[in-house]
């Protein structure tokens, strides 16, 4: 029997691996190759995706890790160019980018805009925050950098989101984190919490009681957010709702665990599919968890070679697993498998600190303010309202 057909949502390059900083939570093992993708590859890359008819409706290109404002506008320039030029009219293509902020100018800016690029600056707060982890390669910090990148884009009026990594401290710090977004005029916010990934081990993951204090942090951030009124999205809060509140027949999607949903490229040509992490890894049992090279080989062969690896095997041995113990299956899909494996020793496993920081605590937030507001013990807020209305929830309680 041939193999279901893919749906690529999203396609993640690396346009190269090199990293101007060097934070110290960093998981890529090659942030110091200088190596820029070729023209050729990203023109490789497009005609094969496009030419299979696995693109969904519209896809997402994330240009990302290690920093991708490192290679200059004109780069990009071209590969949107060649990407637009092989776009079938029934694909949308929208392009992102996950930057560190450093080297944003006007030139940058006006790429972002020309291209409605979605940008995406890691910050991790205050200064205090930040340079604890996001430093220079001679230890010195890069906040004053950021900022100053952060304030061009709102000069120039490109929209933008914040990411922020989450480690220990910051979990008793919501209120200094929410005063310093709204002073600086980013409302849009995203959390990562800090992962154990590759070779990082995070301290927070290693603390018993981070479930409880993540919980109290992003309660106490939502709610003092919502009175605030500044910030308009919370990804961890607004997408677990889309989520949580869906109509019953409509599944949740998990694109880490689809073979080549994610469709993960390095500088070199080389895929990789599930969490975009596992590019530049390595492991003793999968190896480099690469499919081929798309310089090399054809999209229907890379697909292949996934669907036919213990890796897949694996990954949904995972997911099933899931599907059979977890209460929150129906709004996470199986999570993700990179956090599996660094934390369990294992794709085949369910539970992580990870799933329960990232899934477990949003859902149970958000049913606990939706019992909240049947009781009529808070009042509603425009999204809550929209949302609450939606249907029943195909999420089952925990006790
Ligand atoms: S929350 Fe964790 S255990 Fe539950 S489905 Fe997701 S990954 Fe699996």
């Amino acid at each position: 029997m041939s193999p279901v057909a893919p749906e690529v949502g999203m396609v993640v390059i690396q346009p190269t691996g090199f990293c101007n900083i060097d934070c110290a939570y960093c998981y890529l093992p090659n942030r110091n190759d200088k190596h820029v993708m070729a023209q050729a590859t990203v023109k490789r890359l497009f005609s094969e995706l496009f030419s299979s008819g696995w693109a969904s409706p519209r896809i997402t290109v994330v240009w990302h890790a290690g920093e991708p404002l490192v290679v200059p506008p004109s780069f990009y320039r071209e590969a949107f160019a060649t990407i637009e030029a092989l776009r079938p009219k029934s694909v949308e293509v929208a392009h992102s980018f996950q930057t560190n902020g450093m080297l944003i100018n006007a030139e940058w800016c006006k790429l972002f805009l020309d291209w409605k690029v979605g940008v995406g600056v890691s910050i991790d707060g205050p200064r205090e925050l930040h340079d604890a982890n996001r430093r220079m390669r001679n230890g010195s910090g890069t906040f004053d950098r950021t900022l100053a990148g952060i304030r061009t884009l709102r000069r120039e009026g490109v929209p933008f989101h914040v990411i922020s990594v989450l480690g220990r401290k910051s979990l008793d710090m919501a209120d200094e984190l929410l005063d310093f977004y709204t002073e600086e005029g980013i409302d849009h916010v995203c959390f990562n919490v800090e992962e154990s990934e590759g070779s990082h081990i995070s301290e927070l993951m290693e603390e018993a009681d981070r479930q409880v204090r993540y919980a109290a942090f992003l309660r106490r951030f939502w709610h003092r957010a919502r009175e605030n009124g500044r910030i308009q999205f919370v990804r961890e809060i607004d997408l677990a709702i889309q989520r949580i509140f869906r109509p019953e027949e409509v599944a949740t999607r998990n694109i880490q665990t689809e073979p080549l949903a994610m469709l993960n490229v390095d500088s070199r040509g080389n895929v990789s599919s599930f969490s975009p992490e596992l590019l530049g890894l390595r492991n003793v049992d999968y190896g480099d968890y690469l499919f081929g090279n798309i310089d090399r080989d054809s999209l229907a062969k890379i697909h292949d070679n996934c669907v036919r690896s213990a890796l897949m095997r694996d990954i949904q041995a995972g997911v099933d697993a899931c599907a059979a113990t977890c209460d929150y299956f129906s709004v996470c899909g199986g999570g993700a498998p990179v956090n599996k494996l660094s934390e369990n020793g294992s794709f085949a496993s369910t539970d992580t600190g990870y799933c329960a920081l990232t899934q477990k605590v949003p859902t149970d937030l958000i049913l606990e303010a939706y019992d909240q507001l049947e009781r009529g013990t808070v009042e509603p807020s425009p999204t809550m309202m929209a949302t609450a209305l939606t249907g029943p929830l195909p999420v089952s309680r925990t006790p």
